[in-house]
């Protein structure tokens, strides 16, 4: 059976890869993979993979990346103690799932909120994947950090990379 007579989650999940249990290969999209942790745990991965097969669903933005994923593109995610990374437009993830639960933030309602996986592992593919700078304003193209740069419009359905932002009304 030829990949394009598969479902396109399925064709694409297949060239999503974890180090450890799909193999760990010396250097991986060029890239060498001293230091690189296995995923012991094969429910980590599979949390991972449903995040993702989730997202792919309900996320138009999220399944634009996902969809640059094919057998020209690999995405590989490997095990870090550290904080999750990427390697730009590598399609390597170094992912700390620990970390994710661990992530809280100021909620709009003015409570704590915990972070969630999707958000955290989209964040870092979208690194990956597109090689794409932390909060590119999509109207200027300029980093958030960018000294004198105008203020960032967050409002902006670009920034809904899991398709659960509550839109504020602006008049
Ligand atoms: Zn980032």
């Amino acid at each position: 059976m030829s990949s394009s007579t598969l479902p396109p989650w399925a064709d694409i999940v297949a060239h999503i890869k974890f180090f450890g249990p799909d193999g760990t290969p010396a250097t991986i999209n060029g890239e060498p993979t001293d230091g690189f942790g296995e995923f012991k745990d094969a429910d980590v991965k599979k949390q991972i993979v449903d995040a993702l097969a989730d997202l792919y669903e309900n996320s138009p933005s999220a399944r634009g990346v996902l969809d640059e994923i094919s057998a020209a593109q690999e995405l590989w995610f490997f095990a870090t103690t550290g904080g999750s990374g990427a390697f730009t437009s590598k399609g390597i993830v170094g992912f700390n799932i620990d970390q994710t639960t661990r992530t809280q933030f100021m909620g709009s309602n003015g409570k704590i909120q915990s972070d969630v996986l999707q958000d955290a592992v989209i964040h870092e593919v979208i690194h990956a994947i597109y090689g794409w700078d932390d909060l590119i304003d999509p109207t200027t193209l300029q980093s958030y950090d960018v000294p004198g740069a105008p203020p960032i419009d967050f409002n902006n359905p670009n920034f809904d990379h899991i398709g659960a932002t509550q839109r504020l009304a602006t008049s």
